[in-house]
């Protein structure tokens, strides 16, 4: 089957941008296209900067929620359901509890909650704790935890070990059919069974010979205890003439000298993946058991399983996982970041685990987006971080209110304004959002940014006798004097500008009073996309400004009514939970970056991520 998987893809070849196998034809059109937008790109960045913030008359945009089900409609998992076209369907998320999710399993759950949803039907999360050894009580509930924030609920959590019992019963079963037996050779030995480095001949042990009683003898002797880890083990007699190393007599139980988190000391054995795992999906009447293609070879061992025992036979298919390039991935390697402090934690904002891209502020909604638009084949998708922050940054803009947020700031005394009270909208294309009022001071705060202290033509912002507008303030002004500190500017002095053209840029502004919180923005942890094989490993590429801190920041008084409003957007899991966290607090910094609150925040402090950037980075 692998070879016909491989056969049918070869004359394919792998866009690198979008992760799709494509023609050749195809591919060379798509890189043609992208090599003439690049150049376009290059020749307008190369042309003087020309600068116009200015808010624009835009046709109203609808809010949308997004309905990201197109990729149950079609494709691959259409094909799925047509295949077995019953319902209700029953489907399960079926994680190991021994880490944290990454931004990869969003897709499983997407794929496996989703597909139940979209056909009426009900979807387990089942955790798959059968590895006593690497599991822990954290790694439960922040499974949970992410499956419901991302808006779907488990018909129920179910546990692998509750089925310890029945899955015994199954092997002894399994024995009497002259399916398995207990086997005691080394893994050298075994390793020459299965035709060894030199893939010779292979061939089974003698144990395979073993009466039925005897093997039902010495798998009791298991259960008791007689026998070490490493001295005995129950296989499976499959076929090791098979072309499919899944079908060379795999382990099905194996000694184990280890507490387990549910069922404490009572079993001194524990079933293997490839021995649970179907009949687990069989005992829940899993009518499509949805998994990654690393999963394609063991579908033959699955139903072999299946039909041996003659229990009910669930439909197991494999679609390509989801990789994200620029990132690390691996519970080894984040693991060593957290240690080594590199990053705060495991829900540290440049991560990619689930908690992380929480913490970070992207809305559950924009990862059913994300997963939505790449849409579900049987290849693997290797994406890039750039594309991953375009969908939750399109996703955002048509979501959140808008405030200003002043990074760096610099006052500006207004000689000649007295106090007015604007009505600001939160969004301008979407006056469903409503407005909010704020208090135009004398004193403004401007960025240190849009000041300089000598004028030129193809500059747009303030400088002295040059006119900039400030967002949603009636007049323009400009600047008259400004101090400094050495050779810091410190106050600026200006004053409106009542007649005139319309000025070219309009800043954004805090009043006087407005509330100072700590800015961090995050930019990729790694300086190259595949930190993997970076000179000196993954560490040796660490970006050292992955993290930049403005603690000085200034937020308007817009801020308090979008926290109490939070959840923005109000969708998916975080309504649904009641209030969200923090990092459900989500707005558009105007001119800045699309921001929310972060965990670390308290009654005193607010601290604010920054979600992703207004735009692509350009020197990405
Ligand atoms: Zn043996």
């Amino acid at each position: 089957m692998a070879d016909a998987i491989v056969e049918g893809t070869a004359k394919l070849q792998l866009d690198e941008e979008t992760g799709e196998m494509v023609s050749k034809g195809e591919l060379k059109k798509r890189l043609a296209k992208r090599a003439k937008k690049a150049a376009t790109a290059k020749a307008k960045s190369e042309a003087p900067a020309k600068e116009n913030n200015a808010p624009k008359a835009g046709k109203v945009q609808e809010v949308v929620k997004a309905e990201p089900m197109n990729m149950f409609a079609q494709g691959f998992l259409d094909e799925v359901y047509k295949e077995r076209p019953v319902k209700p369907v029953v489907t399960r998320f079926p994680p190991e509890p021994n880490g944290f999710l990454h931004i990869g399993h969003a897709k499983a759950i997407a794929v496996n909650f989703g597909f139940a949803k979209y056909h009426g039907g009900k979807c387990y999360l089942r955790f798959d704790d059968t590895n006593p050894e690497a599991e822990e009580e954290k790694y439960f509930v922040a499974i949970k935890e992410m499956v419901k924030w991302l808006g779907f609920e488990p018909c129920a959590v179910t546990y692998s070990s509750d089925n310890f019992a029945k899955l015994y019963e199954k092997a002894e079963d399994l024995i009497k059919k002259d399916g398995a037996y207990v086997c005691h050779c080394g893994d050298a030995e075994i390793k020459a069974q299965r035709g060894g480095e030199s893939h010779g001949p292979r061939f089974r042990c003698e144990h395979a010979k073993q009466p039925v009683e005897q093997n039902l003898e010495e798998f009791r002797g298991m259960r008791d205890g007689k026998y070490k880890p490493r001295e005995a083990f129950l296989r499976m007699k499959q076929d090791i003439e098979d072309g499919n190393p899944q079908m060379w007599d795999l382990a099905a139980y194996r000694v184990l000298d280890a507490s387990h988190h549910r069922t404490g000391d009572t079993w001194k054995i524990y079933p293997t993946y490839d021995f649970t795992h179907c009949i687990c999906d069989s005992f829940e009447n899993i009518t499509h058991s949805l998994c990654t293609t690393e999963f394609i070879l063991s579908r033959v061992s699955y139903e072999w399983l299946n039909k041996k025992l003659e229990i009910y036979e669930p439909m197991q298919r494999e679609y390509g996982r989801l990789n994200i390039t620029g990132t690390v991935l691996s519970k080894r390697k984040i693991a060593k970041l957290v240690n080594e402090k590199y990053v705060r934690g495991w829900d540290d904002p440049r991560l990619f685990t689930l908690i992380a891209i929480k913490r970070r502020g992207v809305p559950p909604g924009a990862i059913l987006e994300f997963v939505n638009e790449l849409g579900v084949t049987t290849n693997p998708t290797n994406i890039q971080l750039a594309r991953f922050d375009q969908t939750v940054r399109k996703y955002l803009e048509v979501t959140v209110p808008r405030l200003m947020l002043v990074l760096d700031p610099i006052p500006v005394v207004i000689e000649d304004a007295e106090e007015i009270e604007l009505d600001i909208p939160f969004y301008a294309k979407a006056p469903a959002m409503g407005s909010h009022k704020l208090k135009m001071t004398k004193t403004v705060y401007i960025e240190r940014s849009d000041f300089r202290e000598v004028d030129s033509k193809d500059y747009f912002r303030l400088a002295p006798e040059k006119a900039v507008g400030l967002l949603q303030v009636p007049y323009p002004i400009k600047a008259v004097s400004f101090t400094k500190d050495g050779d810091k500017v410190t106050e600026i002095r200006a004053v409106y500008v009542k007649e005139g053209k319309k000025p070219k840029t309009y800043i954004h502004w805090c009043p006087e009073g407005s509330r100072k919180v700590e800015v961090r923005i995050h930019n990729s942890l790694f300086n190259s996309d595949k930190p993997d094989d970076a000179e000196g490993g993954f560490l040796a590429n660490i970006n050292p400004n992955s993290e930049e801190i403005w603690s000085d920041a200034l937020i308007e008084s817009g801020f308090d009514e979008v926290k109490r409003r939070a959840p923005w957007p109000e969708a998916a899991g975080e309504s649904e939970l009641g209030k969200g966290g923090p990092e459900s607090i989500r707005f558009q910094a105007t001119r800045v970056a699309y921001m929310a609150v972060d965990s670390d925040s308290t009654d005193d402090k607010v601290i604010l991520n920054r979600i992703v950037s207004l735009k692509e980075d350009s020197n990405k």
